[in-house]
Parts: structure tokens; sequence; C-alpha cells
């Protein structure tokens, strides 16, 4: 594995403001927040996406995950939270990290700044649906 700073924040060999840690999970403030408050709750596992954390530390992470949603909403007073995470893509640290962000009506983010593109028509969109309702089926049940 390369160097992996939120694995050094985790072993507490780098500076990290923690919010919270457990035998699983460690959440910290981001380093350049959206807003004020902004945390990353990180697995002390490092794996890079989503996809690849085991399925018996879904449930001590994303307890987390939630716990934290709550958590920076009462202490920040903000009026809601975007919870996000990139998998590969616009991914810039590569140790998995749901972002925890406060949020306030007409606090410039505006959802996504990312271009709509709509279904042909009505078989393109259920050619996809059915698509990843088979994927799912195939991956779920
Ligand atoms: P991504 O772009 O991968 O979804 O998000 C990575 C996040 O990690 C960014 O919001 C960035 O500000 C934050 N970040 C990058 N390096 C550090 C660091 O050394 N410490 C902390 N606390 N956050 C970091
Ligand atoms: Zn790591």
């Amino acid at each position: 594995m390369n160097h992996c700073i939120f694995c050094e924040i985790i072993a507490g060999t780098a500076e990290g403001d923690i919010v919270y840690q457990d035998e699983h999970t460690v959440a910290f403030l981001d380093i350049k927040p959206l807003f004020p408050g902004h945390v990353l709750v990180v697995p002390r596992q490092h794996v890079v996406t989503l996809p690849e954390l085991p399925f018996e530390a879904l449930q001590p992470y994303f307890r987390v995950v939630q716990g934290m949603t709550q958590a920076v909403q009462e202490a920040i007073g903000c009026e809601g939270i975007f919870v996000g995470q990139n998998n590969i893509v616009s991914q810039t640290v590569h140790h998995l990290h749901f972002h925890i962000v406060p949020r306030r009506k007409g606090d410039g983010l505006k959802g996504f700044f990312w271009p709509h593109n709509l279904y042909h028509d009505h078989a393109h969109k259920e050619s996809i649906r059915q698509q990843i309702e088979a994927t799912a089926a195939d991956l779920l049940n």
C-alpha cells in the first residue's frame, strides 16, 4: 500500500482533528471544509471504495456515519446535512471516507453542480432500470 494520510491520522502519526473514534471507525474534521463542521468518517481498515468494505464492517461503519449526521447537525445547529462519498472518480484520498457536510438553506451549495443527462425516452429509462434491477438481484439476493 502507498502512503495514506488517513491511515496516518488513524494511527495518530499525523495531525487529525478527531471528533469520534471507536474500535472500527474514526471521524475527524476535513482539512478544507465546505462549511465549518464538515466531518469525514473513515473505517480503520484501509479500503479504497465502498464495495471493498467487508460486509461485517458495514454495520459498525454506518452506525457512525448515521450518528455523525445527527451529531454534526445538533452541534453546529445547521438545518440539514449532505452525506456523500466519491468512489475513484473525484476521489482525491484513496481511503474510504464519507463526507458529513452541514447545510443551510441558501448556503450556496445548489445540489450538485453537475450536468443533467436525461433519459432519451421511456424505453431507455426502462432498459437501464431493468439492468440495475437484474444486477442488484444477483448481488443482493
Ligand atoms: P474526496 O475528494 O476524496 O472525496 O475527499 C477528500 C477530502 O479529504 C477532501 O475534502 C479534503 O479536504 C480532505 N483531506 C485531504 N487531505 C486531508 C488531510 O490531511 N487531513 C484532513 N483532515 N482532511 C484531508
Ligand atoms: Zn488508508
